[in-house]
């Protein structure tokens, strides 16, 4: 039997998802927004290899998909609606705002996640799986013994950079500057590693390819030249963006806009829980945005209880 008490969760990647099969199979009317992307970014890869419980692997969409069903079983209710703000009411219910009406609820967990940044390039789009990938964990295992190139030069292009080096014979770290924003250790790590070279002062100017991408036209940033690298994967890893437009300030964030949370999941407004990439800048992966989804959901649970 129904407890009464409604939650809202906004986003409906594996953290959104996974809060939505425990806070309806607890019972709390459960309305999951799926914000543009239903199902979140698994659903920009094809197979998933690294989720557990699928020895085969699973696709992306598939798998995203099956949560979704597994949540409506418990009673969940997807609502195909991006918020566009969110309101403390004096009452301590919160009010949810979308395009198409407004609900007013007694909690909501935050699951919105982040965007990969791409590199904004004409027809970008058609190569998105196809050679052209914003997450080596995700899809470098394709490309054992392949020619791959890492864009950025921050933390997350030293490691993945370091990470495709267990699979692609060569990896090109495409950088726009020659100085980096990367620690030195990991820095270092990957001036230190024989498989990858270091292409400084480029830009990433054009995909080229027919169905896949096969190689990339390179500006130098300082002469202009272009040059064409051949390849059969382009990794860019040039930062995510965290998707709180809609909090219009509602909740700190750090420097990088992501949020934090203050006692546990909870964020600094009590009924406010905070799960996966809205807030995980390091691990990023479909199992521990689930996780977080999880313990999102068992706090607000107990929380709603007491
Ligand atoms: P980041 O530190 O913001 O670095 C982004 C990089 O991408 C910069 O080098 C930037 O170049 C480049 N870039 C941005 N836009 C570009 C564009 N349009 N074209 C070409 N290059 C572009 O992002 P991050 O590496 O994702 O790291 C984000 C945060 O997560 C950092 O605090 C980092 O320390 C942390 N992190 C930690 C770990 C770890 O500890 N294991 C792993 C990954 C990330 P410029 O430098 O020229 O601006």
């Amino acid at each position: 039997m129904s407890t009464g008490k409604r939650v809202a969760i906004i986003g409906s990647g594996p953290a959104g998802l996974t809060a939505a099969i425990y806070t309806s199979r607890a019972q709390l009317q459960t309305v999951v927004y799926t914000g543009m992307q239903p199902g979140g970014q698994l659903t920009t890869t094809t197979l998933v290899e690294n989720f557990p419980g699928f020895p085969e692997g699973i696709l992306g969409p598939e798998l995203m998909d099956n949560m979704q069903k597994q949540a409506e079983r418990f009673g969940a209710m997807i609502k195909m609606e991006q918020v566009e703000k969110l309101e403390v009411l004096d009452n301590h219910k919160f009010k949810v705002i979308s395009f198409f009406g407004e609900d007013i609820v007694d909690a909501v967990i935050i699951a919105s996640g982040a965007s990969a940044k791409y590199l904004g390039l004409p027809d970008e789009e058609r190569f998105i799986s196809k050679g052209y990938h914003s997450c080596a964990t995700c899809d470098g295992a394709f490309y054992k013994d392949k020619i791959v190139a890492v864009v950025g030069g921050g933390d997350s292009a030293m490691e993945e950079s370091n990470f495709l080096t267990r699979f692609a014979k060569k990896v090109y770290l495409i950088h726009r500057r020659d100085t980096f924003r990367a620690s030195k250790i990991m820095l270092q790590r990957a001036q230190e590693n024989p498989k990858i070279e270091f292409l400084l002062n480029q830009q990433v100017v054009e995909l080229v390819g027919t169905d896949k991408l096969e190689s990339v036209k390179l500006a130098n940033t300082q002469t202009q030249e272009v040059s064409t690298l051949t390849l059969d994967g382009l990794f860019v890893a040039i930062g995510h963006t965290p998707n709180t437009k809609f909090l219009q300030g509602l909740l700190t964030t750090d420097e990088n806009g992501y949020l934090i949370p203050k006692v546990r999941t909870m964020s600094e407004i009590e009924g406010i829980f905070i799960a996966g990439d809205i807030e995980d800048k390091i691990y990023r992966q479909a199992i521990t945005a689930a996780g977080d989804g999880c313990k999102a959901a068992i706090d607000c649970i107990r929380w709603l209880e007491s």
